[in-house]
C-alpha cells in the first residue's frame, strides 16, 4: 500500500489548518523549496543563459511532460508542458476542428470549465467559418453525438458537482459518429487513474497546479494521441514550436510529434517547483489514491448528510460516478464556507450556492475529515455564518 503518512511528510501545511481545497491549488511540496531554490541560486545565477544548455532548461517541457504522461497512461513523448491550461484547450481545439474539415460542430456540456468554454467561443469567432458550440446537460452528451460534430470537448470530472463523465465510452461514442475528442483532466490528473491511450482521447489537456501540487500558475499540460501527432497543425505556431527554432527562418515549419504544441519560452523557475512536486508521486500507486480518496469522501458525505441535514449533497452519491471531491447545496453557501474558512477548514465557493470539498489522501486524513465535519456542524447548528462579514465576497472565492 501506499504510505500516505510517508506523502504527508513530503507537504508544508500550516498548523491546525484543515486542508480541503487541493482541487484547486494543492500545497507545497517541501522539495519545492528547495528545487527553486538551487534553481535561483545556481542555475539562473549562476549559468545565465547557459542554463538553456548546460542546465537543461530547453528539454524541460518535454521531460515534465514524459513524468505527467505515466500519471494519465500517456506514452513517452506524447505530452508536454506550458503555458496556461485555457491555451492549451485553444490549441487543442484548433487543431482536432482542422483535422474534420467538413464538420462545423464542436460539442460540450454546462458542466465544463467556462474558461474551456469561453476559449471554444473565441476560436469560432475568430476562424470565421460557421463553426458552432453546442452546450447540451451533461447527461444529454451520448445522444448529441452526432454526425455534425467535429469535436467533443469535455472535462471529464464537473468543476462544480464532482460528476465523473465515462470517457472511454464517450471517446467511443465519439468516435462511432467521425468526430474526434478532445478531454479536460484538470480535476483528473493525480486524482484519480486516468489512462488516455486506452480511452482513445484524440488529445488531453490539464493543469498542474490542482491534484499535481505545482504552484499556482504552474504550467499546462497537452496531450496528443500519437496518429495525430504529426498530422496536428499548431495554430498558436510560435517560435519554439519550430522545427529549428534557432535556424530563425522566416517561416513556420511545425516541429516533430508533440514538440509542435510548444509555443514560447517555457516557465523555467514554475518548471522546477513542478519536477519537486512530481517526486511526490514516485511510490505513489494512484489507484490507491482513487481508493482512499473515496474512502474519506464517503466518510465526509456520511458525516454531513446526519449532522447537517440543512446541506443538500450535489455531488453523484455513488462514487464510481464522482471524481475527488465532494459539493454541497446551501443558498448561504458562501456565508457558510468562509465561516468555515475562519475556522481553519479550507474548501471553496462556487456560485450560486455550492460549497466544495476535496479530498486528497497525499495530505488528507481521517481524523481531518472527522474534525472538518465537527466544525461544519457546530456553524449550522449555531449560525455562526449569519454575520456581514462572512457574505462579503472576496475577488477569488
Ligand atoms: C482549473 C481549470 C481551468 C483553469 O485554466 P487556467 O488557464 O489554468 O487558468 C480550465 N479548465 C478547467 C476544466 C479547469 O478545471
Amino acid at each position: 500500500m501506499t504510505d500516505f503518512a510517508a506523502t504527508r511528510a513530503l507537504f508544508h501545511l500550516p498548523q491546525g489548518l484543515i486542508y480541503m481545497d487541493g482541487n484547486s491549488l494543492g500545497p507545497l511540496p517541501l522539495a519545492a523549496r528547495r528545487r527553486v531554490a538551487a534553481m535561483l541560486q545556481e542555475e539562473w545565477g549562476g549559468l545565465l543563459i547557459r542554463g538553456w544548455n548546460e542546465a537543461g532548461w530547453m528539454a524541460e517541457p518535454r521531460r515534465l511532460g514524459d513524468r505527467i504522461g505515466r500519471l494519465i497512461g500517456a506514452p513517452q513523448g506524447s505530452v508536454i508542458v506550458g503555458d496556461t491550461l485555457s491555451v492549451k484547450v485553444f490549441q487543442a481545439l484548433a487543431s482536432a476542428l482542422e483535422l474534420r474539415p467538413d464538420r462545423r460542430v464542436i460539442l460540450s456540456d454546462s458542466g465544463n470549465f467556462p474558461s474551456d468554454l469561453y476559449m471554444a467561443e473565441g476560436l469560432v469567432r475568430m476562424l470565421d467559418r460557421g463553426h458552432q458550440l453546442r452546450i447540451v446537460a451533461p447527461e444529454a452528451v451520448e445522444d448529441a453525438l452526432d454526425e455534425s460534430v467535429a469535436v467533443l470537448m469535455l472535462t471529464e470530472v464537473d468543476y462544480r458537482t464532482g460528476r465523473l463523465h465515462d470517457m472511454r465510452k464517450l471517446t467511443r461514442k465519439a468516435h462511432a459518429a467521425g468526430a474526434l475528442a478532445i478531454w479536460d483532466l484538470a480535476h483528473s490528473a493525480g486524482a484519480l487513474p486516468v489512462d488516455v491511450e486506452t480511452a482513445d482521447a484524440d488529445f488531453a489537456v490539464g493543469c498542474t497546479y490542482k491534484y499535481l501540487n505545482g504552484g499556482p500558475g504552474a504550467p499546462a499540460f497537452i496531450y496528443v494521441a500519437g496518429r495525430h501527432a504529426a498530422l496536428a497543425r499548431p495554430a498558436l505556431s510560435g517560435w519554439l514550436g519550430h522545427a529549428e527554432p534557432f535556424a530563425f527562418e522566416l517561416g513556420y515549419r511545425a516541429g516533430a510529434g508533440i514538440e509542435r504544441m510548444r509555443i514560447g519560452t517555457p516557465p523555467v523557475i514554475a518548471m522546477a517547483a513542478l519536477d519537486a512536486a512530481l517526486d511526490v508521486w514516485d511510490g505513489v500507486s494512484i489507484g490507491h489514491v482513487r481508493k482512499a480518496s473515496t474512502e474519506l469522501a464517503e466518510l465526509f458525505i456520511a458525516g454531513v448528510e446526519t449532522d447537517c441535514p440543512e446541506l443538500r449533497l450535489a455531488s453523484p452519491r455513488d462514487a464510481v460516478h464522482r471524481g475527488s471531491q465532494v459539493s454541497f447545496r446551501h443558498e448561504q453557501g458562501l456565508a457558510i464556507m468562509q465561516a468555515l474558512i475562519a475556522r481553519g477548514v479550507i474548501g471553496d465557493f462556487r456560485a450560486p450556492d455550492t460549497i466544495r470539498f476535496g479530498f486528497t489522501p497525499l495530505y488528507l486524513g481521517r481524523q481531518e475529515v472527522l474534525d472538518a465535519i465537527a466544525i461544519l456542524a457546530e456553524i449550522m447548528a449555531s449560525r455562526a455564518w449569519n454575520r456581514p462579514e462572512f457574505r462579503r465576497k472576496a475577488l477569488v472565492t
